[in-house]
């Protein structure tokens, strides 16, 4: 399958990538600026296209995205805006307008429940949830992944996996590498029992834990 990666020169993001590899599909990672593309394994196709801007031709030829771009901790509510929730739903559309049927979104715990979060995090848990909403009703063959707090550390490919976690302890966290672990086998667990979950670090192997789903 050719995946577009949006973010894919992000945390997640170059991870993803190379684990397309490995598991028998092909990247086209979607850039923003040339450079990047240093970041990133060689083997990717590379798109330069920027979500507040047009960047339909990105999804051409593709089978499936990975939603994976962020504004960031470091950007206002205006760039929330701008990039969690309409740059997703742009991509929402334009993976319709082009054919793309299969569309998977890095979410987060508490997209469902921003009253739940941090008061400075709901407008984020916010914007990611209504693009959550909008990729369910969108028609197209959606699943929705909702890690809880991402860290740097090794993945262990191991995870818990469940459609709403009981211990959602603040130490727990998960590993990007997990994450992406997680985004590209869920591409081949096709229909996957459950199209919207939460994951974080675990006992399970990701294969397992999302078979179980
Ligand atoms: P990250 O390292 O900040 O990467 C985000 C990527 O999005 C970057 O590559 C960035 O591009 C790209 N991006 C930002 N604005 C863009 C735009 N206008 N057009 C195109 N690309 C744009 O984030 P991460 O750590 O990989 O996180 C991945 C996902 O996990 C995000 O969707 C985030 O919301 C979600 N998440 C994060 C946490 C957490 O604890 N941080 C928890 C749950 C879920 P540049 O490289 O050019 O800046």
């Amino acid at each position: 399958m050719k995946v577009l990666v949006i973010g894919a020169n992000g945390n997640v993001g170059r991870k993803v990538v190379p684990i397309l590899h490995e598991c028998g599909h092909e990247a086209k990672a979607m850039i923003r600026d040339e450079t990047q593309k240093e970041n990133l394994d060689p083997r990717a196709e590379v798109v330069v296209a920027d979500l507040e801007k047009d960047f339909g031709h990105a999804l051409e030829g593709c089978d499936a995205v990975i939603f994976t771009a962020g504004s960031g901790a470091h950007t206002g509510p205006d760039k929330t805006e701008l990039v969690d929730r309409r740059g997703a739903m742009k991509a929402i559309d334009e993976a319709k307008k082009h054919g793309v049927h299969k569309f998977l979104m890095v979410s987060s715990m508490n997209a469902d429940t921003p009253e739940n979060g941090p008061e400075h995090m709901r407008h984020y848990y916010k914007a990611k949830g209504d693009a959550d909403d909008y990729l369910r009703a969108s028609g197209l063959d959606y699943t929705i992944v909702r890690p809880g707090r991402l860290s740097h550390a090794p993945g262990t490919g191991k995870i818990e996996a469940a459609v709403k976690i009981a211990d959602r302890s603040r130490k727990r966290d998960i590993p990007r590498e997990d994450v992406a672990r997680v985004m590209v086998h869920a591409l081949k667990h096709d229909p996957l029992g459950e199209r919207v979950f939460e994951i974080l670090s675990g006992d399970t192997p990701v294969d397992k834990a999302l078979e179980a789903l």
